[in-house]
């Protein structure tokens, strides 16, 4: 019954076909599955998309999460600062290594994590702060940033939802000690299947890194350290390369397809809109809107054949698996308040103008009745 789903990974495909399929025949053709110049290329290709020197990928966003993490050297016990709004992969990595999340509020016009709030929570064990780009905005870098200066501490930028986004002119992956992107499916980047990339300036932070997402190889039988196998499959290479040569342009129609809600939608009072700090390029992974009748409005647009999604209805803080944690409800108010208003809007870059007007024609006709 639905008719307007919030992505639309067809609709994209459809588009380059052609290119998809020549650039999966190589590879088979090729044979290399697992490493090769396809791979370099990529992680090359997307390094200069980022600013940065060196790109390792891998094979997931939360196994870039976690090899930045060992990379930085984070250990069992260490504390790592993030926000409880986000998807749980970003706390996730943390644990993997035995560390420990400390969560921090965010800032409720940007759903990003509330520098102001930082500093209270910097204890000796304090290592590190993972600052998300939520929804496909920057972070308030700067002040975090000076945070991080005064106490030693690394930055890891979660960029999983902003491939292509920037602040102040410095672009999402260049803005920390390093940063992790997923190609998730459905992100503004996606490979088909499970992928991801870690990027830095830090030429010996990369390298640890490479080792480590290839079992510690140094050379095909010598290992230097124990790693892992979190390589990035050589056809999901082959795909991303592809594709990233049209992100700029879904990118900027994603721009456009908010601009057309923000016009749309302004005249709402009992809405609230996503808020773009000052000097940030937004990438508008999610278009996401904020109302007290929540619920209800969702509700409405499903009848319409309108899907919506709630990212995220259940803060971190609040799940069961972070229970062990002694967190509790009321601990973090402004994530605890948006989670029950935030609904996502249909978004991606193939929405269509008449989907777009019949998203907006029927969240208002919602309040006006
Ligand atoms: C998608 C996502 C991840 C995890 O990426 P996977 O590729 O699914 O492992 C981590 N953090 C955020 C904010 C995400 O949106």
């Amino acid at each position: 019954m639905i008719k307007i789903p919030i992505v639309d990974l067809n609709a994209q495909h459809q588009q380059i076909q052609n290119e998809l399929k020549k650039a999966i025949d190589y590879v088979i053709k090729k044979g290399d599955f697992i490493s090769g110049d396809i791979i370099n290329k990529f992680e090359e290709n997307f390094a200069h998309f980022c600013d940065v020197k060196y790109a390792v990928g891998c094979s997931s966003g939360t196994s870039a999460l976690h090899l930045a993490l060992l990379g930085c050297g984070i250990k069992a016990g260490d504390e790592v600062i993030t926000t409880p709004h986000t998807f749980i992969a970003t706390a996730e990595a943390i644990s993997q290594i035995g560390a420990i999340p400390v969560f921090v509020d965010i800032n409720a016009q940007t759903f990003n994590i509330d520098p102001n709030k930082i500093e209270q929570a910097i204890t000796k064990k304090t290592k590190a702060i993972i600052p998300v780009h939520l929804y496909g905005q920057c972070a308030d870098m700067w002040p975090i940033k000076k945070i991080a200066r005064k106490y030693n501490l690394k930055i890891i930028e979660d960029a999983a939802q902003a491939h292509g986004a920037s602040y102040n002119n410095q672009k999402a992956g260049s803005l920390g000690d390093v940063a992790c992107f997923s190609f998730y499916p459905g992100k503004n980047l996606g490979a088909f299947g499970d992928a991801g990339i870690v990027v830095t300036n830090n030429k010996t932070l990369a390298t640890k890194i490479r080792v480590l997402a290839n079992h510690g190889r140094k050379t095909k039988y010598e290992h230097s350290t124990l790693g892992y196998n979190y390589r990035l499959d050589t056809i999901q290479a082959a795909i991303l390369n592809v594709k990233l040569k049209h992100l700029f342009k879904w990118n900027k129609a994603r721009k456009r397809i908010a601009e057309f809600y923000n016009k749309e939608l302004a005249p709402i009072l009992e809405l609230s809109l996503p808020m773009v700090q000052k000097n940030n390029e937004h990438v508008y992974h999610l278009y996401v809107i904020k109302t007290k009748q929540r619920n209800k409005l969702q509700k409405y647009l499903s009848q319409k054949g309108i899907a919506t999604g709630i990212h995220y209805p259940v803060p971190l803080h609040l799940q069961k698996a972070y229970g062990h944690l002694g967190y509790k409800k009321g601990d973090f108010p402004e994530t605890e308040k948006i989670a029950k208003q935030i609904l996502s809007l249909p978004m991606h870059p193939y929405l269509n103008k008449q989907q777009q007007s019949f998203i907006s024609k029927n969240i208002n006709r919602f309040f006006k009745d």
